[in-house]
């Protein structure tokens, strides 16, 4: 159905390129499903001369070679895997379900499929793991896979039903920028790419042209809405026919074929994401690119109404400068002002 459902949009909205990500829960729990869908829509995309290409975010405990090799033959970029830190932390927060421990097997499985993809490793960062992290660096240099490897510190969102060691030691705000500036300037100075994109922004739900499909084929714009049908903009079986773009939204003149009811509503509750009005702080601040008024899942979590404003200005404040400086060279920064 989802294949179906991309079918039918790249038909009406001819884009150049159709990106995926395979997210979760765990989206390998059901490999056959992952070949059957990144194989249809590539076989498409060549007919239709539009670029398809793939991501996945996994726990790690199922990836192997053999579906690397498959996976890029379909169009795979690169793999994130999560680890909470060194053996023993992971092996603490991320247990099997059975409760055994998950940390060797997937540590073996990315030395298994380093050489084949792109692997970014996300590190999930909080004051429990922080003075630990750069020991890790060094144990993952131990296994040379400084060239391999592209570091990705998180920070952990604040979740409707956080696990205890989420509540104990998630670190936020400026805090939270210092511990993330400080890694980074450790794995660089052992030879490790860190990803360039900053935790907290440009935000999917905003963007004109994502969505998210849970298993259940309900269509959301927000990550972290995912699984709360409250939030779900409609399901795959009720798209009949979307506008084209954004500006387009609400005006059944610029629709695209009939407007059913239950399309109507998706639309609606899209525009409500996509065009969410900045305020006058937001539209006077130079963070506002990345951040588009803060993120309305924080709002959410935390005041109930995703249209309240959390504002995380002090956290791009203290990242902004520094993390520039770790990327560019004083005179390439200033080469790039003057441009
Ligand atoms: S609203 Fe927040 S959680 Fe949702 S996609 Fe945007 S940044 Fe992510
Ligand atoms: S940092 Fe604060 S003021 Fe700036 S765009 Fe984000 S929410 Fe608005």
């Amino acid at each position: 159905m989802t294949v179906k459902w991309f079918e039918e949009k790249i038909e009406k909205d001819r884009p150049k390129q159709v990106f995926w990500v395979f997210f979760g829960g765990e989206p390998l729990l059901d490999i056959p499903a992952v070949d059957f869908m990144t194989s249809s829509l590539k076989k498409y995309c060549d007919e239709k001369r539009v670029i398809f290409q793939f991501s996945i975010i996994t726990n790690g405990t199922n990836l192997s070679e053999e579906r690397v090799k498959f996976w890029n033959e379909q169009g795979l970029v690169s793999i994130q895997v999560t680890l909470d830190g060194y053996e023993e932390i992971h092996n603490q927060r991320r247990p099997f379900i059975g409760g055994g421990k998950s940390f060797s097997k997937i540590f073996n499985n990315i030395l298994g499929i380093v050489d084949k993809t792109d692997v970014i490793l996300r590190l999930n960062i909080d004051a429990h793991n922080l003075k630990e992290t750069p020991k890790f660096l060094d144990f993952l240099k131990e296994h040379k896979l400084e060239d391999k490897l592209t570091i990705f510190y998180g920070l952990l969102l604040e979740a409707d039903k956080p696990l205890p060691h989420q509540k104990k030691y998630r670190i936020v705000g400026e805090e939270g920028a210092q511990g993330i500036l400080s890694l980074r300037q450790s794995a660089i100075e052992r030879g490790f790419k860190v990803s360039e994109i900053l935790e907290g922004g440009p935000c999917i739900a905003k963007s004109e042209c994502s969505v998210m499909i849970d298993p259940r084929g309900k269509i959301y714009k927000c990550t972290g809405h995912v699984g709360l049908e409250e939030f779900a903009l409609g399901g795959l079986g009720d798209w009949q026919s979307l506008s084209r773009c954004r500006t387009d939204l609400g005006e059944e003149e610029f629709a695209v074929g009939e407007v059913g009811s239950s399309s109507k509503e998706y639309e609606q509750k899209y525009a409500q994401y996509v065009g969410m009005q900045l305020d006058e702080e937001c539209l006077n601040c130079v963070f506002a690119p990345i951040c588009l008024g803060g993120c309305p899942y924080k709002s959410y979590t935390k005041f109930g109404d995703p249209k309240k404003k959390v504002c995380e200005k002090s956290y791009y404040q203290t990242l902004a400068k520094d993390v520039l400086k770790q990327m560019f060279t004083e005179e390439e920064i200033k080469e790039k002002m003057r441009k």
